[in-house]
């Protein structure tokens, strides 16, 4: 397979960033295209700068690499500027480590962290020639598989993907990798069609074509009326899938490590999966259920093992909940003692406040850096944090970040959400009272007057799989309103306020993200209508376009008699047919009822991993149990690279 790379050079000196698309990072792999038989495209959505650190990318590239007769190759989203370039002098989307079209590839793999990279996903079919319709291609196209928490609801991109896998990927790309491998060796028997069904009936594939859905006039609500096979051999339901024993697949092993300049410079340890906390916005806690802890020794020796292979100066130990690992001060400590001296340093990127000690951050800052500390407190009132069952007090909050100004920090990022469901002015207000009392605490405590404390705050949107998949979003106005009405409150006193700084964006594109999270078949149209339009990098604000997507929604769904209201600032009844009913993410869609009446009564649900079972549905489904420690085992010392 030729390299595109000839033809796509002259271009690069007239594009921002050049050196994105010319691949040869350290660790990064170029196998012989005939000497391997399935080959695979893996992209992730968005520019190079973002999807380059992403760990799911960078572990599925690995763990396809490592098999001697399959080739993996990455492929990121390509900017305005070169598009236009390669569209005019007839350059297919290519990948960054042979520059292969990925036109060529038997699977392109696609994996969605958001659902505003779903433009973007068209915007790679096309220029790779590839229809943008599933149902137009052939035996000649790779099968466009989607994948990452977006693949929870793949509806809204139904028409453009032939399949999709929920959960976890390692092992689910070899087992497509078999099926892909065997029916070529047969000669590829019954095409397309025979592949994809062979791929549906394993009921850990999703395939949308196989599915009809039908659905009620716009007088009976509009809704969906059913969703079932329309051929035998594929399941009713699809599972999602889980990798259990975390210590059995250590990857990445080698980091990618980035030529340009990327959203985090450091290797990443995955300390585990899942999380049983129950916040009830967050689709992430909810759909990687149970809690699977790797052991210290396994992230002792994937840290040291990555750390040899990339030279990367610091290890970010990723989970959605860092702190909560049940051998948390083990793991800190031990890494701490062994790079102590080597200018190594280690961050836990999302820490709950509850979970936090300065202890911790003592180990963490050991290495000789002293990054801000950023914590997660959600809601501005104690009676919001109820509702979405993120329990932490102002108490516990003002506590910890008192210790940390003390013990020498000067900058603490607050991270709150607008919107929330049951959710007032004073809700929202509050938030500038708290990072107030921050302030006046952490200036007590440390002595000094230039302490900073900064207060981020972020759009809410209800996610599929969640409690919270039945609530009506809050419309953009007055999020908008609230956040004009925060700031006034914040800067209402100049003493405290100065020491205060305040980032949000407006309600707009959380509005949109709504649209494609909880959408159904018929947002395909919405989302072509806008790619066509020009709609790119809808992540970026500089390239999002409301008023495009608000004309899109318009035009695509009148027809149909539902709006962009439906979708998004309408609340669902108990009994609507949701779009994602028949993906089984393993929780229980009674269970999920219940806890958001329990929410609407601002009742709290503790954490399963330390109380008994709140029957979510989950390990009964996947035939497990929660898996943490405490194992009572240390983290071996071992001399470290300098
Ligand atoms: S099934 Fe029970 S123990 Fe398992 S995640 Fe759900 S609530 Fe927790």
């Amino acid at each position: 397979m030729e390299s595109v790379f000839p033809r796509l050079e002259p271009l690069l000196p007239r594009v921002s960033k050049p050196v994105q698309y010319v691949g040869g990072e350290l660790n990064s792999t170029v196998k012989d295209w005939d000497a391997t038989t399935v080959r695979w495209a893996l992209m992730y959505p968005d520019a190079y700068e973002v999807g380059l650190p992403n760990q799911g990318v960078m572990i599925l590239y690995e763990v396809l690499n490592e098999q001697p007769d399959v080739l993996a190759e990455r492929t990121y989203a390509i900017w305005p500027d070169l598009e236009a370039l390669m569209r005019e002098h007839g350059v297919p989307q290519f990948t960054v480590d042979g520059h292969r079209p990925v036109g060529a590839f038997d699977l392109l793999g696609v994996s969605f962290a958001t659902e505003l990279g779903y433009t973007n996903l068209l915007s790679a079919l096309d220029l790779a020639g590839i229809p943008l319709h599933a149902a137009d291609r052939t035996t000649e196209h790779p099968i466009v598989v989607a994948g990452g928490h977006a693949a929870f609801n793949p509806e809204p991109i139904a028409d453009f993907v032939d399949a999709a896998v929920l959960g976890d990927g390692e092992e689910a790309v070899l087992e497509i990798t078999d099926l892909v491998r065997a029916w070529k060796a047969e000669g590829s028997p019954g095409g397309r069609d025979e592949i994809l069904t062979r791929l549906a009936e394993t009921g850990g594939v999703y395939v949308p074509r196989f599915y009809d859905v039908g659905y009620l006039d716009p007088a009976s609500g509009g809704g969906i009326e059913y969703v079932r096979p329309n051929r035998e051999r594929v399941p009713e339901r699809i599972a999602k899938r889980t990798t259990m024993d975390l210590d059995a697949w250590p990857y990445p092993k080698q980091p990618l490590v980035p030529l340009a300049e990327s959203v985090h410079e450091r290797m990443s340890v995955e300390i585990f999966r899942g999380c049983t906390r129950g916040c009830r916005f967050c689709q992430a806690g909810m759909i990687t259920r149970p809690v699977r802890e790797r052991s210290i020794e396994g992230i002792g020796e994937m840290v040291r093992r990555g750390l040899d292979a990339s030279g990367f100066e610091e290890v970010g130990l990723l989970s959605l909940s860092s702190a909560d690992h049940s051998e948390i001060a083990e793991v800190t400590k031990g890494l701490a003692d062994r790079y102590e001296g080597t200018n190594t340093g280690l961050s836990l990127p999302s820490t709950r406040v509850d979970a936090f000690n300065i202890d911790l951050a003592n180990e963490l800052s050991r290495g000789g850096r002293r990054s801000g500390l950023t914590f997660a407190p959600e809601g501005g009132s104690e009676r919001i944090r109820r509702v979405i069952n993120k329990m932490v007090s102002e108490e516990d909050l003002i506590r910890t970040v008192s210790a940390a100004y003390a013990a020498g920090w000067r900058q603490v990022k607050l991270y709150f959400m607008c919107g929330l469901p049951t959710e007032t002015d004073e809700d929202v207000l509050q938030i500038a009272a708290m990072a107030k009392e921050v302030i006046r605490a952490g200036r007590e405590a440390s002595g000094r007057k230039d302490i900073r404390c900064t207060v981020s705050i972020g759009g809410f949107v209800p996610k599929p799989h969640t409690p919270f998949q039945w609530a009506a979003q809050c419309d953009p106005d007055t999020v908008d309103d609230r956040l004009r009405k925060l700031r006034a409150a914040v800067n209402s006193d100049r003493n405290l306020g100065r020491n205060i700084g305040m980032r949000y964006h407006d309600g707009k594109p959380s509005l949109i993200e709504g649209l494609l999270s909880r959408g159904d078949r018929r947002v395909g149209r919405v989302i072509e209508r806008v790619w066509r339009a020009g709609g790119r990098f809808d992540g970026w604000s500089e390239h999002f376009s409301y008023e495009r997507w608000v004309t899109a929604a318009a035009e695509a769904l009148a027809p149909l008699g539902v709006d962009l209201a439906w979708f998004t600032t309408r609340e669902r009844t108990e009994d609507e047919v949701l779009p994602w009913d028949h993906l089984d993410s393993g929780l229980d869609k009674e269970w999920l009822w219940d806890d958001w009446q329990d929410a609407l009564d601002e009742r709290e649900l503790e954490d399963c991993r330390w109380t008994p079972c709140f029957d979510c549905g989950v390990c009964p489904a996947m035939g497990t149990d929660i898996e943490i420690g405490p194992t009572g085992r240390t983290l071996l010392p071992l001399t470290p690279v300098n």
